[in-house]
């Protein structure tokens, strides 16, 4: 090629960029620097050439590389006005997040709120939040890690009558306390040995405990718990005690034709205080049984109770209703009264000083 062919061919070349500059409104040189620019930030091709495009080169320099943004940009739901907020919000993954986050920002909720909603609920729970009003007290009840979303109303309004604070409030709720006894509409359709089951957790109708077997004197129980409580009975008489089952397990029918004949009997003022109603009573399972000493009348004050209550939870028992728990359980206190765990439960939930609703609540349920 000759010289002034070259530079003929050099100045249709440098026109031909200049026109292509243009028609992007920038020199195409500078364009491509700027987009690489992006693009060595972590900005995909599309989002960099969207930024140039909509004149946000420099907003977006000085922001850096954000994940939210890069990507949101793209989406036809993306708001400008929201893009401080969009960049204080951590990416997650999910089909809907920027609907979301449009939803909870419309509705005024902080950048601060809106991270700790994607971080602490599920899915469902987060739609459902977004469909509701501006909740203000949003982290102060659900910083509480067992509180649930689908307890909010009744959080709100227990607390409005008690005035407790957050933390006794969602506990309370949570174990039905703001409701009255029998009010609750929890049923236990399955057995599992950690189940509660109580004046607000029931058992349905049809309700079968596992591997009942016959504990003796007409008497059944479920065969882990049984073998636990001989286990138990034993070396409670290697130290010349003697422990005794008194009651065991009682099905929901049973139940039924006890409350009747004791309402036939005494009045129905009388059965309804002093008789579990059927499918309310922990004997349903088959995991609790009324133990006795064989050599005293009132088991409270025989040696046999002391022992049985020091060493109950090596063997999976607990002692299910205790003094200082009879608002919580509901129940007065019953020195008879022990309820099979299992032996690691049954530690825990001895060591942590509380009754079964609450270790229930706090660590089970949820
Ligand atoms: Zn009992």
């Amino acid at each position: 090629m000759k010289k002034s062919k070259l530079k003929v061919f050099l100045v249709i070349f440098f026109v031909i960029l200049l026109a292509l500059g243009a028609g992007f409104g920038i020199p195409f040189g500078i364009k491509c620097a700027k987009r690489n620019e992006l693009v060595g930030l972590g900005y995909s091709r599309e989002v960099a050439d969207y930024i140039l495009t909509n004149d946000y080169y420099e907003k977006f320099t000085e922001i850096g590389y954000n994940e939210t943004l890069n990507h949101i940009l793209l989406q036809s739901d993306y708001k400008t006005e929201y893009l401080d907020s969009y960049t204080q919000i951590s990416y997650v993954d999910s089909e809907d997040f920027l609907a979301l986050t449009n939803a909870f920002l419309d509705k005024n909720y902080s950048t601060d709120d809106i991270n700790f909603i994607f971080k602490r609920f599920e899915h469902e729970d987060i739609v459902k939040l977004s469909e509701r009003d501006y909740f203000a007290e949003l982290q102060k009840y659900y910083s509480i890690d067992y509180a649930k979303l689908r307890d909010l109303d009744r959080y709100v309004s227990y607390k409005e009558k008690t005035n407790k604070d957050y933390e006794q409030t969602v506990l309370d709720v949570s174990l039905n306390l703001d409701l009255g006894e029998y009010e609750a509409d929890y049923e236990n359709t399955e057995f599992s040995v950690d189940m509660l089951v109580n004046k607000n957790f029931s058992v349905s109708k049809d309700f079968e405990p596992k591997d009942l077997v016959d504990a003796g004197n007409g008497f059944y129980l479920n065969k882990e718990a049984y073998e636990a409580f001989t286990e138990m009975q034993s070396a409670a008489r290697s130290e010349g005690l003697e422990i005794e089952i008194n009651s065991a397990y009682r099905s929901v029918s049973e139940q039924e034709a006890i409350m009747n004949n004791q309402c036939r009997t005494y009045g129905d003022d009388y059965c309804k205080s002093h008789v579990a109603t059927p499918g309310f009573s922990e004997h349903h399972t088959g995991l609790a049984l009324d133990i006795k000493s064989k050599h005293s009348a009132v088991f409270e004050h025989s040696k046999e109770f002391n022992w049985v209550v020091e060493h109950a939870a090596d063997y999976g028992f607990i002692l299910r209703y205790p003094k200082d728990k009879e608002n919580i359980t509901r129940y007065s206190y019953e020195a008879w009264h022990f309820r099979y765990l299992g032996k690691d439960l049954a530690k825990k939930v001895t060591d942590s000083g509380l009754s079964y609703e609450e270790y229930y609540v706090k660590n089970i349920e949820k």
